[in-house]
Formats: structure tokens, C-alpha cells, sequence
């Protein structure tokens, strides 16, 4: 079978939703969940049970987010998270959020269990390792710090696939599994059990009355007691400074045939990043493959970055790219944010394992029950002070080569012009024209072309759009459709 280069993830090839319908009517419900990604979803299947009466809204369709693009793997060993934690948080913490994965990995593992969902959940070992020696020592302090919080390192030279690796370690009880299979069917299950889900429902507006919320998509609205925010980035809660707080990371993707499935997962310390784990579908084995990341505002020319694939020479099937929040203590931001008002965000790019944790703290914040992880994940927490660099000097620089680097042209395809004092770029395919303004509604930072892709995207705060102008990833709430 022939497999033409495709510019989009693996993942969307491999499943079928149903289409939803969009909402038609005013409702009433006691807890409105916001954004139909993984978060989204397992937050509304925690809830199933309690007698509350929940909806599900997706201002496209659900797993149409990051979750589409991910890597899909579940484990703890996430890059040097425990050393970053206990740098930029506490030791306690560090132990605390270890817990947490743990947690987190068994929840999925039960609802696969229980739902009996089919999606390729497999046994996968995690691997973390680095090529340049001045890296050892780093790789040595996580394995210590994970040892003494009980979990089993062992030290390795090479991957299973038999690629030397310099140094290594390797920790057991973490899997892979396919994002979306996973979503369609927990998708089914919430439908079965009353929750009500609507598509291509954006929620524009969420004004405060009392004790209740109302919700604005474009026509109707929903009036509910309780707002979880599973946005991937929460832009409703303004007074919270999320742009001040994270920034963000851009990560290229790529799928290739292999011809062995091999059931592990590894990631490096080095620079670039190289993160791998086997996928097989239904007609072909593939190496899933993540080569590069950066600032999301930093060298933002996205052909270079694809460009470095060809520093391999593997037969490559898809490529894509994905965005993700870090936040200055390596924490994630899960929590109430105001009264009745949730939000699951900064997940360090590791949100396919946090998600799940995330949904049981807000349950039970939102049942009023306790939960060790309440205070950890807080999102009111205050910023400790030696990640301030990291966050603030992040941003501003950001800022500035945003600025100067997204008014650049970088492709033959794509022009920018002025009308009517307006900025409009215009992407030429096939003797046809697409003009879009190039302006972030979100925050105004100006958009850059993204040729492997396809997209419009926004440097600062990472919100893309198609070549027709409509929003395919917030925080924009908003089309950039020239009229
Ligand atoms: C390259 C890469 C690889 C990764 N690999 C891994 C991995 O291997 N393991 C891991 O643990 N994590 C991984 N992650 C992280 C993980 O994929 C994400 O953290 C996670 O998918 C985020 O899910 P979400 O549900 O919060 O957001 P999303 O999936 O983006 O869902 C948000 C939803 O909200 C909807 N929405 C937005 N605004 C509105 C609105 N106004 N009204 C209604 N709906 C709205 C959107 O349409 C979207 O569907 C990776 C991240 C990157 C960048």
C-alpha cells in the first residue's frame, strides 16, 4: 500500500467520530464542561455518577485540539521533571506530583479496563537518555530522586531497538496507547450515561449572576451552576495573568512505517529533543518520532524546523507539529480559579497522563471532597521566585522576536499586504488566492505562515488557523476571515 506524505497527525487517520450537533436551544445544567479534548472528556466522565446534570461543548469537534496531536504516551518519566519540580517548587512537591503520575497512569488503565475501550493501550517501558555526556550527571540525579521515592531505576547503555544511547535509565509501569481511539469511545460511554455533548458550539462569553454562570455560544445560551474550563488555554479568566504566567512550546511530529512494534518509549535530555514510542495500526507498524521543539516565539520559520527530519533518512508518512504549556514551576495548573470556575491547563506537555488526575481533583473539588493533590496543583498558588527569569525573560523576549520575526515572509507561496490599514496575508495554491488579516484577535501579536501545515499561526500565544481564516486552536476566540 502506497502512503503519500500527509501533513497532519497519525491519529486523525485512525478513528471516526460521530458528528454532534451543534446546540440548538437555551439549556439549563448544573456543570458546563468547556473544550472536548482529553481533559474535557475525563473531567465529564468522572462526573457520570453524581446525579449532576453536565454538559459538553466543543467550539469545533471533540479531540479536534492538542490531544489530536500528541505523542500518547503515559508515563512518569517525564523528561527531568522531578529535578525541575524540586528546583523550582520543593522535594515535597516533587514526590507529591510522582504520586500523582502514578495515579493518574492506574486511572486510565481501570477505565480502559472497566469501559473495555479499544485503543491500542499497551505495556510500554520509558526510557530517558542523552548522547552528550554533560547531560549524565542530570540523568543520575532524576534516577536518584526517583529511587528515593521508591520507583525502580535501571541503568542502561542502549534503547531496546539496539541504538547506542550513551547513558540511560528505564522505569516499568507506563504504557502508549491511541489518543483519540481512547476519546471516541469515553465519548460513547458519556453519552450513554446523560451527558449531553454539542459540537461546533463556541462558548464566547461566561457572565457571573449570583450563584449561577451564563454561557453565550452564538445564538444560545447555557445557564449552569458550575464552568470547567478545559480549554488547553483558559483565556476566560482574565483577572488570572495566564500569558504572564507560562509560556509556550512548539514540538515537530513525525510517523514513519518500522518494521518491528516494539513496546517501549523514549525521550532525551538533550538539545534537540528526540522522543519516540511504536504505534501499530490495523494495516501497518509505525515509529512515531518527535525531533526538535522551542519556544513557541523563537525562530518561528516552521519549514527549517520540519527541514531537520531530512537529517534522517526515513521514509516519513506524517509530519505535524503541536503546541503545548509550561509553567515557571513545572506544575500543572489544575484547580478552582474563581467560585464554581475550573480550569486543567499547563501540563508541562505531559497532559495525556495529567488529565485524568486532573479530572478526579476538580470531581472532587467540585463534590466538596478532599484530595491530596488539591493544594499542589493549586492554581492560585504564587510564582516561586527563581522561575520568574524563566517565565518573565521567556515572554519578553517572545514578545520582541514575534514582533520582528512574524512580519517576515518566509515562502514563495505567501505575500502580506496592507488594505484598508489593514495587515492581510495571502496564501496562493493552485492560481487561487486565500486572504485572511494576520492579526491575533486573542492579543494582536501578528500570525505567521506555516507551509508544511497549512496554517496561520500566532507566535505569542499559540492559536492557529486554517487558510480560510477560521480557528483551529485557541486562545483566539475568533476567526481571522477576510471580508
Ligand atoms: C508534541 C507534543 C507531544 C505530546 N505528547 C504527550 C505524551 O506523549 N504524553 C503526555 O502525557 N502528554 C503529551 N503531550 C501533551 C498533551 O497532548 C496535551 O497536554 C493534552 O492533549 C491537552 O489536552 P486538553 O484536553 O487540555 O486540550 P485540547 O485537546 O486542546 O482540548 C481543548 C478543546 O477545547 C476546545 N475549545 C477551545 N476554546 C473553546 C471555546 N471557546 N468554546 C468551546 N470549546 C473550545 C477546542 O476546540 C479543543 O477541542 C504532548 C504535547 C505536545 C505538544
Amino acid at each position: 500500500m502506497v502512503i503519500f506524505l500527509k501533513n497532519y497527525s497519525i491519529w486523525n487517520d485512525e478513528v471516526n467520530f460521530i458528528k454532534r450537533d451543534k446546540l440548538d436551544k437555551n439549556i439549563n445544567v448544573d456543570i458546563l464542561v468547556i473544550g472536548g479534548g482529553i481533559t474535557g472528556i475525563s473531567c465529564c466522565f468522572q462526573l457520570i455518577g453524581t446525579n449532576k446534570k453536565i454538559a459538553l461543548v466543543d467550539a469545533n469537534s471533540i479531540g479536534s485540539g492538542i490531544t489530536s496531536r500528541t505523542t500518547g504516551k503515559l508515563t512518569f518519566l517525564q523528561e527531568g521533571i522531578y529535578s525541575k519540580i524540586k528546583k523550582y517548587s520543593n522535594a515535597n512537591n516533587a514526590k507529591l506530583y510522582y504520586e500523582a503520575q502514578k495515579d493518574s497512569i492506574k486511572i486510565v488503565k481501570d477505565i480502559v479496563t472497566k469501559e473495555k475501550i479499544n485503543c491500542n493501550f499497551e505495556k510500554s517501558d520509558s526510557y530517558l537518555f542523552c548522547e552528550d555526556e554533560s547531560k549524565i550527571n542530570n540523568i543520575k540525579n532524576e534516577k536518584k530522586i526517583l529511587e528515593n521515592f521508591g520507583c525502580e531505576v535501571k541503568e542502561v547503555d542502549s534503547l531496546p531497538d539496539k541504538n547506542k544511547c550513551g547513558y540511560g535509565i528505564k522505569v516499568d509501569g507506563t504504557y502508549c496507547f491511541h489518543p483519540l481511539k481512547y476519546l471516541v469511545e469515553l465519548e460513547k460511554v458519556l453519552l450513554n450515561r446523560g451527558v449531553k455533548i454539542y459540537e461546533n458550539t463556541r462558548i464566547y462569553s461566561i457572565n457571573e449572576f449570583g450563584n449561577y454562570y451564563i454561557c453565550k455560544s452564538d445564538k444560545y445560551s447555557i445557564h449552569t451552576k458550575e464552568v470547567v474550563l478545559a480549554l488547553h488555554y483558559p483565556y476566560f479568566t482574565v483577572p488570572f495573568f495566564m500569558p504572564f504566567k507560562v509560556h509556550l512550546e512548539k514540538s515537530y511530529v513525525s510517523a514513519f512505517l518500522e518494521k518491528n512494534n516494539l513496546n517501549f518509549n523514549a525521550i532525551n535530555l538533550d538539545k534537540p529533543v528526540k522522543s519516540v514510542r511504536f504505534y501499530k495500526s490495523d494495516e501497518n507498524k509505525y515509529k512515531i518520532f518527535l525531533y526538535g521543539s522551542r519556544n513557541l516565539a523563537m525562530d518561528v520559520n516552521d519549514k527549517k524546523h520540519f527541514d531537520k527530519f531530512k537529517e534522517f533518512n526515513y521514509d516519513y508518512k506524517y509530519l505535524w507539529s503541536n503546541i503545548d504549556i509550561i509553567t515557571g514551576d513545572f506544575i500543572p495548573y489544575i484547580g478552582e480559579i474563581m467560585k464554581g470556575v475550573y480550569i486543567a491547563t499547563g501540563y508541562n506537555t505531559w497532559g495525556m497522563t495529567n488529565s485524568s488526575i486532573a479530572a478526579v481533583v476538580i470531581r472532587d473539588l467540585i463534590l466538596k471532597k478532599e484530595n491530596k493533590y488539591i493544594n499542589l496543583f493549586n492554581p492560585k498558588r504564587g510564582i516561586n521566585i527563581l522561575s520568574l527569569p524563566l517565565v518573565f525573560g521567556s515572554n519578553a523576549k517572545s514578545y520582541i522576536e514575534s514582533t520582528i520575526n512574524s512580519n517576515k515572509k518566509f515562502y514563495e507561496s505567501v505575500r502580506i499586504e496592507e488594505i484598508n490599514g489593514k495587515k492581510i496575508g495571502i496564501y496562493n495554491y493552485g492560481n487561487k488566492e486565500y486572504k485572511v488579516y494576520i492579526k491575533c484577535p486573542h492579543m494582536g501579536c501578528n500570525l505567521v505562515f506555516n507551509e508544511v501545515e497549512k496554517t496561520w499561526d500566532c507566535p505569542c500565544h499559540g492559536s492557529r488557523f486554517n487558510i480560510y481564516g477560521k480557528v483551529i486552536n485557541g486562545p483566539s476566540n475568533f476567526d481571522i476571515t477576510y471580508k
